[in-house]
């Protein structure tokens, strides 16, 4: 058992409350980017165990442990995937039971005094974009990077780009308050989706090259694979972070793809592992996840918290009174 202290609002969990979502069959509590203490000491394997009143940050998956994906430590793919917050009771709730399998693969991860329950809330989305760079770091770190989306996760992933490379990062966003946010936390360019945007991108990369190195797809709007297509360069990267409306379907030149050597990946969640190494870098404040924090409401104000995230207020709501 686990007491809440924080639960951050992600676009999923305004996509399920709006619109449902295949994976969820109501009535179950949403919210999986939590950070909570325990109730009881537990054993989490290798002799090691985390103590009642310890603060830890939860990787949401609950896999089958059996499936070939569970058996090489590709928990996010297993085959037979639950998850807290979407087919398990979630943070929106005083108190949340942790499932065996999600303590066996060592989904609970103590959270350092160094951050507050509300960074640590949104250690689990670092750990996603985590996923995301390691799937493109090699050519980020060589050529220019593009973010398409400046919601919370494109402004992770800026500052995670800024970190472990010394590359140009490039932002297209949409929301003005957003874009600024993107300047000040360090982004080389940072433009307003438009007409334009494919130029303006090229001509960031450089007259030199033939586009970008790298793109990441950090937004649910369709238009985004469109333009990541039209400003990636020979030999690029695009990785697909965010979800999209189900059913979207995109045409692919597939000579475009051959003849420049394009690789277009996904990334789906997050492991354990990358959730420790989320709270690793945190911990440090090398990668500042209080910027992403802009709204705290109680639990009797979620729909404000809702509506914040659906109208693009700031970054991050994180529910912190329960
Ligand atoms: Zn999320
Ligand atoms: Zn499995």
């Amino acid at each position: 058992m686990l007491k809440v202290n924080a639960c951050a609002v992600c676009g999923y969990d305004v996509r399920v409350f709006r619109n449902g979502h295949r994976k969820v069959s109501p009535p179950v509590i949403l919210g999986h980017e939590l950070c909570g203490e325990i109730q009881s000491d537990i054993m989490v394997g290798n002799g090691m165990s985390i103590n009642a009143g310890s603060r830890v940050a939860v990787c949401p998956l609950i896999p089958c442990l059996h499936c070939p994906y569970c058996q090489a430590g590709d928990y996010n793919l297993c085959m037979n995937l639950k998850e807290i917050g979407s087919t398990s009771n979630g943070g929106f709730a005083q108190y949340v039971t942790i499932p065996e399998q999600l303590i066996r693969i060592g989904g609970l991860v103590p959270v350092p005094d160094s951050l507050t329950d509300e960074e640590a809330a949104l250690l689990e989305p670092l750990a996603c974009c985590l996923n995301s760079v390691s799937r493109i770091l090699p050519v980020a770190k060589q050529r220019s990077v593009v973010i398409i989306g400046d919601g919370p996760m494109g402004l992770i992933h800026l500052q995670l780009f800024k970190r472990l490379s010394s590359s140009r990062v490039a932002i297209v966003g949409k929301v003005p308050s957003r874009m600024e946010k993107s300047r000040a936390m360090g982004a080389d360019a940072v433009f307003a989706y438009s007409p334009q945007t494919v130029a303006d991108v090229l001509d960031f990369a450089g007259a030199s090259s033939s586009g970008a190195g790298a793109v990441v797809i950090a937004t649910s709007n369709p238009v985004a694979f469109e333009l990541a297509a039209k400003v990636s360069g020979k030999n690029s990267k695009i990785n697909i972070f965010a979800g999209m409306p189900s059913g979207q379907t995109f045409l692919l030149d597939v000579n475009w793809l051959h003849y420049n050597q394009i690789s277009i990946t996904g990334t789906f969640s997050s492991t354990p592992k990358m959730l420790e190494e989320a709270t690793r870098i945190a911990a440090d404040k090398a990668i500042d996840l209080s910027a992403i924090v802009t709204h705290k409401y109680s639990l009797s104000e979620i729909e404000k918290a809702i509506d914040v995230t659906e109208k693009y207020y700031g970054l991050r709501a994180v529910i912190n009174k329960f």
